[in-house]
């Protein structure tokens, strides 16, 4: 059974160390939120999952990190500037500030009134001065979207590692947006990570290359626990579609607030590369792009065959991290009725996931052999590499398990006193909760097992 509602999911989150609040000492601030012990954890073991995905098992994708702060050239280039705009609509009656285009009939969510102003175009870039003189002259974006640091750093990856068409460059971290009603929990947020593939194909095989890369997000979520009778394609309509793209598919999650787009994958054509490039007339871009006289650069790519300079087509699955960590949430999240009629909340979140892959805790607290055995297996078990392993020295296992259940921890692995005599120990499944008694010297092989 899937979260009942948000505030539950908040509530855990909060209650267990996953997610706060941003600054909230001083009140926080809206739109912003922080990754605690368990919620970091979490949030880097989907990075991973993804990175994995995309690059490690890909022998045609290339990764990147690159600067938050960008020049402004890029976004006035790449049509942000103008562009990257939310309807913005203020209600006279009570001037609570709205986006004209998330309103129900029209209405002002905060007083109900419909005396509300046009919409006008508000951008959603933040802007930050670079340098020590504060007067406006010298300033940089704050980036909105990976991808633009992806475009610009085409030819040093194409030159530093010889790729040829189809390749993608792949890239995670922070994104900002000065969104006009964040909410949502930390679904609409206006300090974000993305996960963005730039995958760059010969134009004519960019639907072909679109379909496939629609198919491959689905088939990820799925395997991250995202169950697939809760997602949905939406194929964008021509007059909602961002102004680089050509055709957009968004995978649609139905969140506890509704379904909304927890990707987007878009057909960006030779839009971006052919508007940062310089000499446009020396290629056939089939976009209508922006005439550049500021960069230098030809951001295109020859065919080693014909020889012929190519400004490829993108194709761009772009996730959001903060929204995948809320889906898997929501998926993991339930609260069982167990025979005797007690509940117990359990997070059955992939075991790659978890922010905690075992805990070893000793039977009796402080008991200094069975804290020392338990000692030497975590060591042992964080030695394998598999993400974190904790010891638990709470002396209370009814505790812990469910303690345990609720964060998401696949394996408990107690140790008592019988461990001392015959190095035995008694593992503990979260899912099932069977627990069985096996040597120690197998939990290696058990824990393997079950993050496989
Ligand atoms: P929306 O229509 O919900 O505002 P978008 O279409 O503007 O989203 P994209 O520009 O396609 O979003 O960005 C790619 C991904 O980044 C989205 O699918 C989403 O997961 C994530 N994302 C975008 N904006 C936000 C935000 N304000 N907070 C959290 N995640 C976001």
């Amino acid at each position: 059974m899937p979260a009942k509602s948000m505030e539950e999911l908040v509530a855990l989150c909060k209650r267990r160390g996953f997610i706060f609040q941003t600054n909230e000492i001083y009140g926080g601030l809206q739109g912003l939120f922080d990754y605690g012990p368990l919620g970091v954890e979490l949030k880097n073991n989907l990075k991973q999952a993804w990175w994995r995905s995309m690059v490690y098992e890909r022998d045609d994708v290339e990764g990147l990190d690159a600067a938050i702060l960008t020049n402004p050239e890029v976004l006035k280039q790449s049509g942000h500037e103008e562009t990257f705009t939310d309807p913005l609509v203020d209600c006279r009656s009570c001037n609570s500030r709205w986006r004209a285009d998330h309103l129900e009939k029209s209405a002002c969510p905060s007083c109900g009134s419909k005396d509300l102003t046009e919409p006008r175009p508000f951008n959603l870039m933040f802007k930050t001065n670079v340098g020590p003189i504060d007067d406006g002259s010298s300033f940089a974006y704050l980036r909105p979207e990976t991808a633009q640091q992806t475009f610009t750093n085409f030819k040093n990856v194409v030159d530093s590692t010889s790729k040829s068409l189809p390749f993608g460059i792949a890239q995670i971290g922070k994104a900002f947006r000065n969104e006009v009603t964040p909410r949502n929990f930390i679904f609409r947020v206006r300090e974000m990570e993305q996960m963005e593939l730039e995958f760059f194909v010969k134009p004519g095989t960019d639907e072909e290359w679109h379909q496939f890369w629609v198919k491959n997000r689905l088939k990820w979520w799925s395997k991250q626990g995202v169950s697939e009778e809760k997602l949905d394609l939406y194929d964008v309509p021509n007059k909602e579609l961002a102004h680089y793209s050509k055709s957009t598919i968004d995978i649609m999650y139905k969140f506890p607030h509704g379904l909304e787009e927890l990707e987007g994958v878009a057909n960006r054509t030779d839009f971006d590369l052919g508007s940062h490039t310089k000499n446009q007339s020396e290629f056939s871009i089939k976009a209508k792009v922006v005439k550049n006289s500021s960069s230098n650069a030809k951001l295109a790519i020859q065919d080693r065959e014909t020889k012929e300079w190519i400004v490829p087509y993108v194709i761009e699955p772009a996730a959001g991290v903060d929204r995948g960590v809320l889906a898997v949430l929501n998926e993991a999240y339930e609260v069982q009725e167990l025979e005797d009629g007690k509940e117990r909340t359990v997070l059955s979140l992939k075991p790659h996931l978890s922010p905690i892959k075992a805990a070893v805790i000793p039977l009796k607290k402080n008991n200094e052999d069975l804290v020392s055995a338990a000692a030497n297996l975590k060591g042992e078990l964080q030695g394998l590499g598999l993400g974190r392993v904790l010891l638990e020295n709470s002396g209370n296992i009814g505790k812990s398990y469910r303690r345990h259940d609720e964060v998401g921890t696949p394996l408990c692995i107690t140790l008592d006193f019988q461990t001392l005599e015959d190095q035995t120990v008694t593992v503990r499944n979260r899912d099932s909760m069977e627990q069985e008694r096996i040597h120690q010297k197998e939990t290696s092989a058990y824990l393997q097992e079950i993050l496989k």
